[in-house]
């Protein structure tokens, strides 16, 4: 089981650590609650008993950074005594947790990735299928968290889960605007909050929400199933280890469509919902009986989860595009490039607005097809966009293959047939064949 060691890692000069020291003694299941903004940083010693942040356990004795902007909470299920040095925004002591939900949750899961590795039999007579578990609620109810929790609770039981975001404006595993997979082989590493690992395998839906193209995100999120069958394929023993998906907390309407979808075609078999009985409720009516039938659970939400504004959220989207590019800590090195637009290949998905209605013959109905790819034409439309480096080797494959990366087009200059754009690092692109979002971001 790994723990965190992060006590040779200095301290980031745009973070501040105060010497302030408090120590708290945690009684079992109780939980410490700490809220960083993005200036501020804690360094949290465990000097006692059990802890852990999000399921990743902290040693005794190791000192762990934890860098914001980040809330976090430190829970014990034994108690603990744990020493935190720096003045966070916000820090207290939660007395009730809905973790003992959760790691009943994790206990069943475990027991059906054992049986499935095992081969065994269920009570139907037919061979137990891995956990394939989608968690939902509405926005702020802690989905990334306990899928962080899940996936945690996983690996130190000796599994591999693979854990896919869906979640095309809070993703966790990489930039806004996509649907992505990774196979989580380590705990959350606690400074960073992000699982240490092989890169993601990303699907570009190229914006933050899926409304915009509703079509292109269901086939992304097809395309992403298909990599997930093949792991299965390929590897059974990781496959045995079932799949946690993250959503997104849009949950009415075309929202709700979209889990549906998404539960049917990642072959989901376990959905935990948070805190919602009316989502619970309408799931359970939709999934629960029939042939397919899919195992509905309802666990509470924390009173630690910290709710975001609409501000917050497109900050923290920003944040993201940041990171992608400079690094987490501002130890990536991103080059600025200009190429002849003539050179390059950039496609974007969609067939652009729709004419009104009151515009069409009588009788007619539009018939723009939302999964038509078309060449950029003028680069202006792209800019302050990110623009996704296909691994696709001929446009008609665009929309099927995933990405390799991304740039973000700072510049263009018509006059001179000029692109200028970020890019992660220096040299040639590995394609020149890309798809454009339509999501803008601006920095510098
Ligand atoms: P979204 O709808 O934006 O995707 P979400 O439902 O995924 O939100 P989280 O991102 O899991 O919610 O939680 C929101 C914030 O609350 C995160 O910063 C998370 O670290 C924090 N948080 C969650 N649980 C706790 C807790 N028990 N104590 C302190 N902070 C917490
Ligand atoms: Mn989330």
């Amino acid at each position: 089981m790994a723990t965190q060691q992060h006590g040779a890692i200095a301290a980031t000069d745009a973070h501040t650590l105060s010497a302030d020291k408090e120590t708290f003694d945690l009684a079992a299941g109780h939980e410490l609650r700490v809220e960083l903004d993005h200036t501020t940083q804690v360094a949290v010693t465990v000097h006692a008993g059990d802890a852990e942040v999000f399921g990743t356990p902290l040693g005794v004795g190791g000192r762990t950074l934890v860098v914001g902007p980040q809330k976090v909470a430190v829970y014990t299920m034994g108690g603990a005594r744990v020493e935190v040095q720096g003045s966070p925004e916000v820090m207290y002591v939660g007395e009730e947790t809905p973790m003992r939900q959760y790691i009943n949750v994790h206990d069943v899961l475990q027991a059906q990735r054992d049986a499935c590795g095992r081969g065994e039999a269920g009570a139907d007579g037919a061979l137990v299928a891995p956990p394939k578990v989608m968690l939902v609620g509405p926005t702020d109810s802690g989905k990334s968290t306990i899928c962080k929790v899940l996936a945690n609770y996983a690996v130190r039981c000796g599994s591999s889960p693979l854990f896919v975001d869906l979640d095309v404006g809070q993703g966790s595993l990489t930039v806004p605007g996509c649907v992505s997979a990774c196979a989580v082989e380590h705990p959350v590493d606690v400074e960073d909050a992000v699982f240490p690992g092989e890169p993601p395998v990303v699907f570009y839906v190229g914006s933050a929400s899926p409304s915009e193209n509703a079509d292109l995100y269901r086939h992304c999120v097809e395309r992403l199933a298909g990599v997930v069958e093949e792991r299965e394929r390929r590897d059974a023993v990781a496959g045995s280890s079932g799949i946690l998906v993250n959503t997104m907390g849009w949950v009415e309407g075309l929202g709700y469509e979209l889990l549906l979808h998404a539960a049917e075609v990642l072959k989901v078999n376990t959905v935990v919902v948070i805190g919602q009985d009316r989502l619970h409720a309408q799931l359970k009516k939709r999934l629960g009986s029939g042939s397919g039938k899919v195992a509905v659970v309802k666990v509470a939400k924390s009173d630690g989860v910290v709710l975001r504004s609409k501000e917050q959220r497109q900050e923290a989207r920003q944040r993201r595009v940041e990171e992608y590019f400079y690094g987490l800590r501002k130890d990536l090195m991103p080059v600025s490039q200009t190429a002849k637009i003539e050179n390059l290949e950039v496609y974007r998905v969609g067939g652009g607005p729709k004419a009104p209605r009151s515009a069409l013959p009588i009788g007619a109905t539009s018939v723009s097809d939302p999964l038509k790819i078309s060449k950029v034409g003028d680069f202006r439309d792209i800019l302050n966009c990110m623009v996704a480096i296909s691994h696709a080797s001929s446009p008609e494959e665009l929309l099927n293959a995933n990405v390799a990366g991304f740039i973000y087009v700072q510049d263009v200059d018509v006059e001179k047939g000029t692109v200028t754009y970020l890019s992660p690092r220096d040299g040639a692109l590995p394609s020149t064949l890309m798809l454009a979002g339509t999501y803008r971001t601006y920095f510098d």
